[in-house]
């Protein structure tokens, strides 16, 4: 960035001690990854200065012909990506994307249903600190403390007794896979819209390896960010005509599609960040091709191989194993925490995050879980082998709580060793 370097060379120093800090450890986090040059040129160019509310061919600003087919272009491939009747690439990120579809389907005060924060679903799913438990009346529902796994028999139930407006299904550390079918039949038994959030999971699904919700769900909404590789955006993905319309809005003469638009803008938002949804037709490109299918396989492939590698070393994980990209260690029976855990993986060079597990007794903030993720690990290039190694680290790490200021330096110089022979994309230092 030679204008940033000397323009404003504080910020531009920032700028590279984060990118040493992304290629000389080992990011777990399972909800990042490193974004592809193309990605970045998009992000970073001049559709920046333009602005487009509206939609293409319907803006309330001139000169927008260029935009209207970037943005037509950002639809075209997601729709053709998921197989979806309509798309909305404009919410600025995940969260917005789910605060517009819940007004698009529920008037503030209906019940609607999600898994609670604690239990691995997300803030807007009904959460109390959030404008959707706020603003909602919520029901939960989560997996079951003794198998770390959903049972569908007890969501019917709640669903049953409950009777919501609509019914979240998605999580941010769920590591099974989800039974859309399951939650459609209990949405349609209860008459309630059925929401798939597939913020983290978007890439095993687009590369085959976990369910498509769309055939199953009235909406599904995501980041374009995580292990889609796109710039940190939301987007919606929706049927056209609404099967509950004349149940939940007889009086209305807008359908689903159009009611998801107008809950983006102008119910939530304002002009949409073009040099964004530039970058999302990228990676949307990016992620229809015979190599990002074998990417999402060997995030799947890689996660098993370091569950596995953790089971035989003794460590308990949420639900015994992975069928995703992430993995959950279970330290509710171990002397420390969570916390201690992540912190002490950090100062080795193994970034990831603490977590609570289902039935956790540990405060949210101290937690008895680590989330392990292998998204990114996987854009690098790294394999079965390098899981391997990982594993042992991790093992290494958990036994030297006690003398982790002594331990750390020596597993952080292998890690940067092993990050040097697999050099982040993006990433130019
Ligand atoms: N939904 C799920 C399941 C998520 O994990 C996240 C992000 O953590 C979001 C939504 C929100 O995305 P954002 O952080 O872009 O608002």
């Amino acid at each position: 960035h030679p204008h940033l370097q000397s323009q404003d060379p504080e910020l531009y120093s920032l700028i590279i001690a984060q990118a040493r800090h992304e290629t000389d450890t080992l990011k777990m986090i399972p909800s990042e990854n490193y974004a592809s040059f193309a990605v970045l040129e998009a992000t970073g160019s001049i559709l920046t200065n333009k602005y487009c509310e509206g939609y293409p061919a319907a803006r309330y600003y001139e000169g927008n012909e260029f935009m209207d087919q970037i943005e037509q272009l950002a639809i075209d491939r997601l729709k053709a990506l998921f197989g979806a009747e309509h798309a909305n690439v404009q919410p600025y990120s995940g969260s917005p994307a789910n605060q517009a579809v819940t007004r698009a389907l529920a008037p503030p005060g209906s019940k609607i249903m999600g898994m609670p924060v604690p239990a691995g679903g997300h803030l807007t799913h009904g959460w109390k600190v959030n404008f959707s438990g706020m603003d909602y009346q919520t029901v939960h529902y989560g997996p079951r403390p003794d198998t770390g796994l959903l049972d569908y028999d007890q969501i019917r139930d709640i669903a049953r007794r409950e009777r919501p407006r609509m019914i979240w299904v998605g999580a941010t550390a769920y590591p099974r896979t989800l039974d859309y079918a399951a939650f459609a039949e209990i949405a349609q038994e209860v008459e309630a819209y059925l929401v798939a959030d597939i913020a983290h999971i978007n890439g095993l699904i687009v590369g085959g390896v976990h369910p498509n919700p769309v055939p199953h769900c009235d909406v599904v909404s995501s980041t374009c960010h995580k292990m889609l590789r796109g710039p940190r955006a939301g987007f919606i993905l929706s049927r056209i005509e609404d099967r509950w319309q004349r149940k939940y809005f007889p009086d209305s003469n807008l359908n689903l599609a159009k009611r998801i638009d107008r809950a983006v803008f102008p119910g939530l938002q304002g002009g949409p960040h073009m040099h964004v949804i530039a970058a999302m037709a990228v990676a949307f490109k990016e992620a229809a091709t015979p190599a990002f299918r074998d990417y999402a396989r060997q995030v799947v492939a890689n996660a098993r191989r370091l569950a596995e590698k953790l089971l035989e070393k003794g460590y308990r994980l949420v639900s015994g194993g992975t069928d995703t990209h992430l993995l959950v260690m279970d330290f509710r029976d171990a002397p420390y925490s969570g916390k201690d855990v992540a912190q002490a993986l950090a100062k080795a060079g193994i970034i990831a995050n603490f977590n609570m597990v289902p039935g956790d007794p540990r405060k949210p903030f101290i937690t008895s879980g680590v989330r392990l993720g292998t998204p990114a690990l996987t854009t690098r290039g790294m394999k079965e082998p390098e899981m391997d190694r990982i594993a042992g680290w991790i093992d290494t790490v958990c036994r030297n709580l006690e003398q982790i200021e002594e331990v750390a330096p020596r597993v952080r110089a292998e890690i940067a060793e092993l990050c040097r022979q697999f050099p982040p994309p993006g990433i130019l230092i």
